[in-house]
């Protein structure tokens, strides 16, 4: 079962400052090569936590895990996504009041996998206990590219790893709080529940395609676990964490596959741009069927404000364009 990391020993708010603003110039030197398309967010003016009631205070580093912890602490918990919907988490640049947000936490979430690296710093000196929601699962690797071989860190894609996320943070919340604790886990069961339902349709759906034509294109590489939930095959343009997004060697390699299974439809994230694939589905006589949701959470006024809605959109909008 995975296991809360340990606060690391308390460290004066000068050297906290320190270390977190030697990142933040790290990170800045990092972003220099930032995914074209990738939303930038500097601005923010989110409100802090004010410590004014018993609930305990969590900090996630995207929005998916905020959602999962809002959903399993219910009333027990205020929740801050440190970065905003449409963020790239992947190359996020930490502000100053994004320490803040996570020295007042009770708990912090991340998930772990390469994926949101850039919080370590932020947590090292805080009293923060740390979840790593990706602990204990069975990592998909990154099969090609740069990364070849390294995890691929989109495991909340897959509604079983949802299922162990949201196990997790449930066991946290409640070794933290643990008058709550039973609270979380039925909050928990009812999530999961949910989630389960969800998958049920989905591998209904995808048993009507014909053998053949269960095959996931995408943009990044980041379905692997979805696709393997399903019993897709998986083709993309970029692998995950690539700084070469649809070069035109991977867009004529893709057009080839694509035109000899004869897919029918492919698919783009929301956080990407779409030219590439766009050429590829004109190419090959294919079509450019929708846009998928993986990394970040819409606003709440968007299509997908939850995590549930997330999965839902990507498996209606895969299943129906596969099967059309
Ligand atoms: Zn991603």
């Amino acid at each position: 079962m995975p296991k809360l990391r340990p606060p690391a020993t308390r460290k004066t708010t000068g050297a906290r400052l320190a270390a977190a603003f030697g990142a933040i110039l790290a990170l800045a030197l990092v972003s220099a090569c930032t995914a074209p398309g990738a939303i930038e967010t500097d601005i923010d003016d989110r409100a802090e936590f004010v410590d004014t009631d018993d609930r305990l205070n969590v900090a996630t580093t995207f929005t998916i895990l905020a959602d999962m912890a809002r959903v399993v602490g219910g009333d027990r918990v205020q929740v801050e996504s440190v970065t905003t919907p449409g963020a790239d988490v992947h190359y996020y640049e930490p502000t100053a009041g994004d320490l803040r947000r996570v020295e007042n936490a009770d708990l912090v979430i991340s998930n772990g996998l390469g994926l949101d690296d850039w919080l370590l710093r932020f947590i090292d000196g805080t009293g923060a206990q740390h979840l790593v929601t990706t602990d204990g699962i069975e990592p998909e690797p990154v099969r090609s590219g740069n990364s070849v071989g390294r995890a691929n860190p989109h495991a909340w894609m897959s509604p079983t790893d949802g299922a162990t996320y949201i196990r997790s943070i449930a066991d946290a919340l409640g070794e933290i709080d643990p008058a709550g604790a039973a609270y979380y886990t039925a909050n928990a069961d009812d999530y999961i529940a949910e989630l389960e339902d969800l998958a049920e349709r989905a591998r209904a759906s995808v048993a009507t395609i014909p053998p053949e034509r269960r095959v996931l294109v995408t943009c990044e590489g980041a379905f692997s676990y979805l696709a393997r939930d399903l019993g897709l095959e998986e083709l993309y343009l970029w692998p995950v964490n690539s700084e070469n997004q649809g070069l035109p060697r991977q867009v004529t390699a893709l057009i080839d596959e694509v035109r000899d299974r004869d897919v029918p439809a492919l698919f783009c994230e929301s956080t990407v741009s779409g030219d590439a694939m766009e050429q590829v589905a004109t190419e090959s006589d294919s079509r450019l069927a929708g846009l998928l949701y993986v990394d970040s959470l819409s606003a709440e006024t968007g299509p997908v404000p939850t995590y549930l809605d997330l999965l839902d959109h990507d498996l209606d909008t895969i299943t129906r364009e596969l099967t059309s």
